[in-house]
């Protein structure tokens, strides 16, 4: 039973489109350049006119945009998905933001940052993914500059998964993912733009939020998620006229 079970998935990788969905990477054949001919349904990427990341610099209007965070302590799994390291939380987290609740779905991280200032990375950047009852998402983003070590960056780095494995359970309880901003979750000055993933398949429609006061990770922590993922950046993308708003 056992034997007709493997050959049977042999034949169906046989089978399989010479690029499979996943099939994506960051530099090289198969890099961001070319995401939008890697698969119909990455055609967003090349194709799209609001997409992320984009450099903040060029903000064309200021305003105080009214986001509140409530999270809460804990997270419920974590897994290297062979593009980033991801923890996924349980329900009963929120961000507010325009009106609009959107439940915290996961965090991943990515090095170098991906939105820029002006031109500059920081070393590193987390993106708290929300989602709203209707499916619509908005992305929380922290930036890191090398300084002090950060407690929670190394609670997520001590239970890592190397590379490449499936979701494991996360001992839940000592996360507390609101430590991981700069200053008060009930007042949280951003930059806003309405962008898209970072990654395939490069879907529009995204709420984007990124926090411009950076937190701090020791020098080692950035080189341990560095060593962890690789270069994770997708390039900047244009602006092509969107409205950009910066904190005042
Ligand atoms: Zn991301």
């Amino acid at each position: 039973m056992r034997k007709t079970v493997i050959s049977l998935v042999a034949a169906t990788a046989l089978a399989a489109p010479a690029v499979a969905a996943t099939d994506w990477t960051y530099t090289g054949d198969t890099g961001a350049d070319r995401w939008g001919q890697l698969h119909q349904d990455f055609e967003l990427c090349e194709r799209g006119i609001m997409q992320s990341p984009i450099d903040l610099g060029q903000a064309n209007a200021t305003g105080e945009v009214e986001v509140d965070v409530m999270w809460q302590p804990g997270l419920q799994s974590l897994v290297h998905n062979g593009h980033t390291l991801q923890a996924n939380f349980a329900p009963g987290s929120a961000m507010m933001s325009g009106g609009k609740t959107f439940n915290l779905v996961q965090v991943h991280f990515h090095t170098p940052s991906e939105h820029t200032v002006d031109g500059e990375h920081y070393p590193l950047t987390a993106h708290f993914v929300h989602a709203s009852d209707a499916g619509e998402l908005a992305v929380l983003g922290v930036m890191f500059e090398e300084g002090a070590a950060n407690a929670e960056l190394q609670k997520l780095i001590d239970a890592a998964p190397p590379a490449h494995t499936e979701t494991m359970d996360f001992d839940a309880a000592g996360f507390n993912p609101a430590a991981m901003l700069p200053g008060d979750a009930e007042d949280i000055a951003v930059y806003r733009y309405m962008g898209s993933l970072t990654t395939p398949p490069c879907s529009e429609g995204v709420n984007w939020h990124v926090i411009p006061a950076p937190v701090s990770a020791s020098a080692e922590q950035i080189a341990a998620m560095e060593t962890a993922m690789g270069m994770t950046a997708r390039p900047v993308q244009l602006l092509n006229g969107r409205l950009l708003v910066a904190p005042e």
